[in-house]
């Protein structure tokens, strides 16, 4: 059964669209999880100012404790974000559908996976839009590229 699904969030209306499409789906009286996942990416260190942003860290008073409680702020911001823009769905909701929000750091296409195929989470499908905020046009975004080719379950895209 598919008492938990995937929708990988990142505030697009087709990350949106497929969020409703994640709730139409679970219309039943058996209970479903859905998780809203969004990832984010604080620092990408392929990137080379990256490594610059490193050197002016060493020479600046920010210690390691502040960096961590302002990245933990960072995040708490972020799920507030989520759920205002969701939060429509939650005033509606059938009494069967439970929704979780989790934000977690990183590269969205890797963490996704991650989580996805983490055997706890219990995830028994994806539901993801086709695009995301990205402005480049097409199909696919690399995003739902990368998932559809990486992750090994059912996955629905949503235009
Ligand atoms: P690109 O990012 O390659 O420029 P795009 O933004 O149009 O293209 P994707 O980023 O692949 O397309 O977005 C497709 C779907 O992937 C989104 O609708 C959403 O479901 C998911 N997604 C994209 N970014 C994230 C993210 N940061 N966290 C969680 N899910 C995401
Ligand atoms: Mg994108």
């Amino acid at each position: 059964m598919l008492d938990t699904i995937l929708v990988p969030y990142d505030g697009s209306d087709h990350s949106q669209r497929a969020l409703s499409c994640a709730i139409q789906l679970a219309d039943s009286t058996e209970p479903v999880t859905i998780i809203v996942l969004h990832a984010v990416q604080v620092v990408d260190s392929s990137d080379p100012s990256f490594l610059v942003a490193m050197k002016m860290a060493e020479a600046s008073p920010l210690n390691l404790k502040d960096a961590r409680s302002m990245f933990d702020q960072y995040i708490v911001e972020h799920e507030k974000e989520v759920k205002e823009r969701i939060g429509e769905y939650f005033s509606s909701l059938p009494d069967n559908i439970d929704i979780k929000i989790v934000v977690v750091e990183g590269k969205p296409q890797e963490v996704i996976k991650e989580y996805a195929e983490d055997d706890q989470n219990e995830i028994k499908c994806i539901i993801m839009g086709r695009r995301g905020l990205g402005a480049i046009r097409g199909a696919l975004g690399s995003v739902s590229f990368s998932v559809l080719h990486n992750v090994d379950l059912p996955i629905m895209l949503v235009r």
